[in-house]
């Protein structure tokens, strides 16, 4: 399957890692838009947060699960940060592989901040 993240699953791609478990890989994103950018994918394929807990709900779990480990790890649960989910063209995705932004690392603007 042509899928960027799938590649970076299978390790065809380096990414950044941050973090990996069985289920979940953590990594830097490419283009921080933040001090601290962060993308959280399941090892399986889904192309949106959707179709994810429609038909493997336990994939949401384990990325949740994955967060958690990771910021309790480091300062961004105490400082705090932000979890972006973009779904289709409205939202603004362009990877169609299922992928939750973590943002931090200094106080974020917009949605009311
Ligand atoms: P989306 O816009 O679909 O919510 O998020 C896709 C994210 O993937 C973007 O923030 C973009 O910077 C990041 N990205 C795109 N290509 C790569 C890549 O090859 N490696 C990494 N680490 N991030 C990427
Ligand atoms: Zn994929």
């Amino acid at each position: 399957m042509d899928c960027l993240f799938c590649k970076l699953v299978a390790g065809e791609i380096q990414p950044d890692k941050v973090y990996e478990n069985e289920f979940v890989l953590g990594f830097k994103d490419l283009y921080p838009q933040a001090k601290e950018h962060y993308l959280f994918i399941s090892k399986e394929h889904t192309t949106h947060a959707n179709e994810m807990s429609e038909n493997h709900p336990e994939q949401l779990s384990h990325i949740f699960d994955a967060i958690r480990d990771f910021t309790k790890s480091n300062s961004l649960e105490k400082d705090g940060f932000r979890i972006v989910n973009n779904l289709g063209p409205n939202g603004g995705q362009t990877v169609f592989h299922t992928h939750f932004h973590v943002l931090g690392g200094e106080k974020l603007r917009g949605f009311g901040a």
